[in-house]
């Protein structure tokens, strides 16, 4: 589908006796954030152990391999990543042994200044083993002078800038951090005697553990058998959490920078029917993430909401295409319509994102080959016009439909009667206190955090536009 791509998930757990089993379990609930590998790494208090595959965390673990990761303490990962990157060097957590002991890191966004550090670290005699900007931290953490393993991690992740909620485990501790901004989430809870620290409260929900807090932008924890101790070793900085987290990324059932993701999912329906109603006989979302969107709308519209896209869950990622070519088969293996609610109705078709808008253009043909006699696109966030920095996959700038066309261009190319978006203003009441602790660089084209040298190029070449690369 044509989405942003949330880049990873994390789950830690200190002081469980089965911490590789629950990582798992965690790892499970945080699928929906990377798809590509998935690892864990386990400390007995003597030895660090890690297994990492590509695929599913289903795929990639069964129970000889967590049966071999003992201990007490866990990290594991998911990944999201490009094509070109999916490999499993790339796979985390990342375990190293070096002076200040064995250590094992994973970690969720993307630090823009990463190639500026390993081009020094490079120069410096320092062998990568594999491309993430992830492994810098780790050279910077091994050369630390520093006298404690604590202040080696502060010393090292001062160092970088970006988005960060890194988990480090070393054989008796585990230490979670998170960027001044706060861009992606992480959260503290607690599973009996056990501390738990992961990307989503929907982890903690499988697992039957109560959230606590959040871990604070700016905040290094670190959990040992004494308990928490909390570092705030930044200089304080603006806030700046991935609105994004809220529009998409995050399960419904999560509660992310403090707020019911479902609450403000449904709200951002809401706000989109007061400021784009259109007069039509049925909603219908794109499954599943415009769900809770087309709830709110049809809520507040007061027009009835109807599953007239059913998706197929069961698509794995190796699906093998038909060598007959059938038109629009990509769409149609994961979507199908029901005619029944379709057929001679004037449709609100809602999503919660559009990106190239090649996908939607599909999904609109497919609804009007259903019988729908009108197809009005309502999409739950402002015009995405670029791309993201800060650990999100997105595509170059000329690639975002929003970006190179107008509103009046987009219901052309997707054959819609009409589109329309929701407001920044709407999508920052959405989510409370004027938005003002969030990132929207997608939907503005401001970035809140500065770029280096050679990032500073990439930015201006992805954002010159090339009009050309998505018409027709
Ligand atoms: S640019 Fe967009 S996707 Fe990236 S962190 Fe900001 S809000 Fe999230």
């Amino acid at each position: 589908m044509d989405k942003f791509r949330e880049e990873c998930g994390v789950f830690g757990i200190f002081g469980h006796p089965e911490a590789a089993n629950m990582t798992y379990l965690g790892l499970y609930a945080l699928q929906h954030r990377g798809q590509e590998s998935a690892g864990i790494a386990a400390s007995d208090g003597v030895q660090i152990r890690v297994s990492r595959a590509m695929g599913y965390v289903a795929d990639a673990f069964d129970s000889d391999k967590l049966a071999h990761l003992p201990g007490r303490i866990a990290i594991g990962h998911v990944r999201y990543s490009t094509a070109g990157e999916s490999q499993l060097a790339n796979a985390q957590p990342i375990l190293i042994d070096c002076a200040h002991g064995q250590i094992a890191i994973g970690h969720n966004g993307n630090l823009v200044n990463a190639s500026e550090l390993r081009e020094e670290l490079v120069q410096q005699g320092s062998i990568f083993q594999a491309s993430t900007d992830t492994e810098v931290v780790l050279h910077l953490y091994a050369r630390s002078k520093a006298p404690t393993v604590e202040d080696a991690v502060v010393e090292s992740i001062s160092q970088v800038r970006g988005a960060f909620s890194f988990l480090l485990l070393t054989k008796d501790r585990l230490i979670a951090a998170r960027d001044p901004h706060g861009f992606l989430p992480l959260a503290l809870g607690r599973l009996d005697d056990a501390f738990v620290v992961c990307s989503e409260t929907c982890a903690m929900d499988l697992i039957g553990a109560t959230y606590v807090r959040d871990i604070e932008p700016g905040e290094v924890l670190v959990i040992t058998g004494d308990g928490l101790r909390s570092i705030k070793p930044f200089a304080p900085a603006h806030l700046a959490h991935c609105v994004f987290e809220h529009v998409y990324f995050a399960r419904p059932d999560s509660y992310v920078f403090g707020k019911s993701v479902n609450e403000v999912r449904t709200n951002l329906g809401r706000i989109l029917a007061r400021e784009q109603r259109v007069d039509a006989d049925v909603v219908v979302p794109v499954p599943d993430s415009g769900v809770c969107a087309a709830m709110g709308y049809a809520d507040e519209a007061g027009i009835p909401l109807r599953m007239g896209l059913i998706r197929n869950h069961y698509v794995g990622r190796t699906f093998i295409q038909p060598q007959a070519s059938i038109r629009h088969f990509g769409v149609k293996v994961k979507l199908n319509p029901v005619r029944s609610i379709l057929e001679g109705r004037r449709v609100v078709l809602v999503d919660d994102s559009l990106v190239r808008g090649t996908t939607s253009r599909k999904i609109v043909r497919m609804v009007r080959a259903a019988g729908a006699k009108e197809v009005h696109v309502r999409i739950s966030c402002p015009p995405t016009i670029s791309p993201c920095f800060y650990g999100v996959d997105t595509p170059r700038r000329s690639e975002l439909i929003a970006a190179t066309h107008t509103v009046e261009e987009i219901k052309k190319y997707l054959q819609a009667d009409s589109v329309a978006y929701l407001s920044l203003d709407g999508l920052m009441a959405a989510v409370g206190s004027g938005g003002s602790s969030y990132c929207s660089s997608c939907y503005t084209g401001q970035y809140p955090v500065e770029f280096p040298r050679d990032e500073k190029i990439y930015l201006q070449l992805a954002l010159k536009l090339d009009k050309e690369a998505v018409r027709g």
